[in-house]
């Protein structure tokens, strides 16, 4: 009997039709079954929260139009699905792009090992990165601990990425599986609804992003990729972790239209994506343990009320809230503004980077393990190449210069909007008459600072002094 070469296209981060290395191997080996499996218990602590189930939701019905209807999304363990796949439709090849969080290495390796013991022939590309974690390493075969050298020695002296593949000819290639069983991702709440309006989760939508980025942004980026009002940053974060357009179409589309100090910015930040995965790679428990040791003696507080007032938008201080509150309603945090609320959460409220890990974790559309641990652990000192523990971020200030004439903070915390520009990032030094003449009771409609700058940054230096090594 002669067996049918069926072949498994295993989706994962990887959600699109372009320069999907994965899908042109399974398509050169046969008839292909399309398949997702959200596999949330395998991945423990590292399972994306709210906001990415709702932007994965609209993406898999993205890519499921793509393929004429024919993807299989189940729920579960993969390892188990995939083997009833393979015995119930006599499956012959496995094919995926490769996802580096430590949990998918482990168990994509048991199951490499399992499939080649059953005879199953299978396959794993690069699909998600420019250069894979463990290619670029120091001379002495180390990996890298700082950016500027992993980029510039490491990345940019090695080959060049691999260029982007057209899409494989589908054309009466794919196979409908079984019914395939999986429950809705998207919450009843108006939330949901509400926080995807300025998105187009999607292969569309991703190459729609790219192009008004690549016509409107991009020409200001170093310079205006700051200013949180300015439309100069890409907002391609969740398109690309949930890879509906790979890394290698952002580079090689943006190098074929740009060759100035913009460019080389916008591509050393997919550098700092690379650097992100190269540090997860070899510091596999970075969500959790500090990349500094001295760190795990640093004397966090615990102040319930405190964090849920950072959480909410309440802090008193209007660029923080306004970064919060853009985090809830749309799923994303402009860069400068994370870095300024992550500073507020770990310096001046001295709350373990953990919590705001796991609230970003959550509520961000393009939480990324290794970006947002990376991100928490530089923003908090702790991490392989971090920001000194000493730089405390001062929100007036960064306020007034990354957002002076409000719009951003305007647009988020409108109840303070009628105060001057001079007196917005700081209303409690408005006199009474500027409050009532913009009809602000401060402490009823806008909190009171929920702590005082300078006495909060001086404890926070105290408290990092302790963590120093005994002499
Ligand atoms: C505390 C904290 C948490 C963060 N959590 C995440 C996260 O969960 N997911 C995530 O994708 N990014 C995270 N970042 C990094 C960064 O803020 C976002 O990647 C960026 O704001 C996304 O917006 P953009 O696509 O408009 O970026 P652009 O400025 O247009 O940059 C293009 C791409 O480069 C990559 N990139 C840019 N800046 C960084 C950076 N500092 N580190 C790593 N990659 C970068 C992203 O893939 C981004 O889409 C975090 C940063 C901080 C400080």
């Amino acid at each position: 009997m002669t067996v049918s070469p069926l072949a498994i296209c295993w989706f994962r981060q990887d959600l699109r039709l372009n320069d999907n290395p994965a899908l042109c191997a399974a398509v050169a080996h046969g008839p292909v079954l399309p398949v997702f499996i959200l596999d949330h218990e395998s991945a423990g602590s590292a399972a994306p929260g709210a906001a990415s189930m709702v932007w994965l939701h609209h993406s898999l019905e993205s890519l499921d139009a793509s393929l004429g209807g024919a993807l299989q999304c189940y729920e579960g363990d993969a390892m188990t699905i995939l083997g009833d796949l393979i015995e119930s439709h006599g499956v012959t090849g496995v094919f995926w792009n490769r996802c580096y969080e430590p949990w998918q290495i482990r168990r994509d390796t048991n199951l490499k090992r399992y499939l080649r013991e059953t005879g199953c022939e299978t396959q794993s590309f690069n699909g998600s990165l420019l250069w894979e974690p463990w290619e670029i390493t120091k001379s002495d075969g180390t990996p890298y601990r700082v950016f500027t050298p992993f980029y510039r020695r490491g990345c940019l002296a090695a080959p060049a990425p691999r260029a982007p593949i057209p899409p494989p000819d589908i054309e009466g290639r794919l196979v409908a599986g079984n019914e395939a069983t999986r429950s809705s991702l998207l919450p009843q709440h108006p939330w949901a609804t509400q926080m995807m309006r300025p998105w187009l989760p999607g292969e569309q939508g991703a190459g729609d992003r790219l192009s008004q980025f690549l016509h409107e942004g991009i020409d200001d980026y170093k310079e205006g990729r700051n200013y949180p009002a300015k439309g100069n940053v890409s907002r391609l974060s969740p398109h690309l972790h949930f890879g509906e357009l790979s890394p290698n179409q952002v580079w090689y589309a943006s190098s074929a239209l740009y060759d100035d100090a913009n460019l080389d910015h916008f591509l050393s930040e997919l550098g700092w994506r690379e650097f992100s995965y190269h540090l997860l790679y070899a510091n596999p428990d970075m969500q959790t343990l500090n990349l500094q040791p001295r760190f795990d003696r640093f004397p966090w507080q615990r102040d319930s009320e405190k964090l849920k007032r950072w959480q909410r938008g309440q802090t008193g201080y209007p660029i923080v809230d306004a970064g919060m509150r853009e985090l809830w309603q749309t799923g994303y945090m402009h860069n400068r503004v994370r870095m300024i609320v992550g500073s507020f959460l770990v310096k001046n409220l001295l709350t373990h980077w953990h919590e705001g890990e796991r609230w970003f974790r959550d509520c961000l559309v393009d939480f990324d393990l290794a970006n947002n641990s990376a991100g928490w652990q530089w923003i908090a000192g702790c991490g392989a190449d971090a920001a000194p523990y000493f730089r405390v971020f001062n929100p007036v200030t960064q306020g007034q210069k990354f957002d002076p004439e409000g719009r951003y903070t305007r647009q988020y915390v409108p109840e303070i909007g009628a105060l001057s520009d001079r007196r917005l990032h700081c209303p409690w030094e408005a006199t009474d008459t500027e409050l009532s003449e913009a009809g602000i009771r401060l402490g009823i409609d806008y909190p009171h600072p929920i702590v005082e700058l300078r006495e909060s940054r001086e404890a926070a230096l105290v408290a990092f002094a302790s963590t120093k090594d005994p002499v």
